[in-house]
């Protein structure tokens, strides 16, 4: 039985898992994401073209029917229900913290797994939490990064920048993202995902170690390794290798 009404905790999601070896108890908000419930909650979702190769798809919702499914009825509340849906994410929030204690680990939050939304008032409710988040939305960043507890990566998507304008990108988000085909990000972290690349004048370090996001430095690009069917992992939203070279 989860300890949370809405959230998504280790059980569930293997690289949470790995959390607790960094000394976090990690647990997150997965969502609908982009329009799937009627509500769209990644605004950014369809100039960035990740829509086809989003997560959503990926995991136990490639297998169950039920986890999407359960993501629109959650997504839908929200939406047509806030408070509600806001009480139980406090609920969920404030076990995450007691449960930390009790396993002498710090708690940290991941509120947009599977959507891009603003949810600086909750974060500044919880000082105490760590909360942390990939971005594509722009809307928001003045208010988001003067957060002193929420840690933000900007998702790169090859569609909208080409590795020529990594620099740049580097120079306006403290830190990036970016989903490598297979080919690509085995080349570079197969044998040792401890490994700093360099590339094109940038630091490239794996994100896929673990999912804490805010122990990375800022001033390099997280590479993440495209995960579903072959079509999905040369979608326009990847890094492949025709553009690394
Ligand atoms: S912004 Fe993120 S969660 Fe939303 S559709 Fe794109 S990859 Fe999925």
């Amino acid at each position: 039985m989860s300890r949370f009404r809405i959230s998504t905790d280790e059980r569930s999601n293997a690289k949470l898992a790995k959390s607790r070896g960094y000394g976090y108890l990690v647990a997150g908000l997965s969502l609908a994401s982009g329009n799937l419930s009627g509500h769209q909650v990644c605004a950014a979702s369809a100039a960035a073209k990740c829509i086809a190769p989003c997560l959503v798809h990926t995991g136990q919702a490639a297998i169950h029917k039920s986890v999407n499914r359960y993501r629109i009825i959650k997504t839908q509340r929200l939406f047509n229900d806030r408070e509600s849906f806001l009480a139980d994410l406090r609920w969920d929030l404030k076990a995450l913290v007691r449960a930390a204690g009790r396993a002498s680990l710090k708690p940290a939050y991941r509120p947009n797994v599977l959507s891009d939304l603003n949810w600086c008032e909750i974060v500044q409710e919880f000082p105490e939490i760590q909360f942390y988040d990939y971005f594509k939305d722009q809307s928001h960043m003045a208010e988001k990064f003067v957060l002193p507890n929420y840690d933000l990566t900007y998702s790169l998507s090859a569609a909208l920048c080409s590795p020529d304008r990594w620099t740049k990108a580097l120079e306006r988000f403290p830190r990036c993202s970016a989903v490598f085909s297979p080919e690509v990000y085995d080349g570079w972290f197969k044998d040792d995902p401890s490994k700093v690349i360099q590339f094109n004048g940038v630091t490239i370090v794996s994100g896929d170690r673990h999912d804490l996001t805010f122990l990375n430095p800022q001033g390099v690009i997280l590479a993440l390794r495209a995960k579903g069917h072959r079509a999905i992992r040369s979608n326009p939203f990847v890094y492949g290798s025709e553009v690394i070279s």
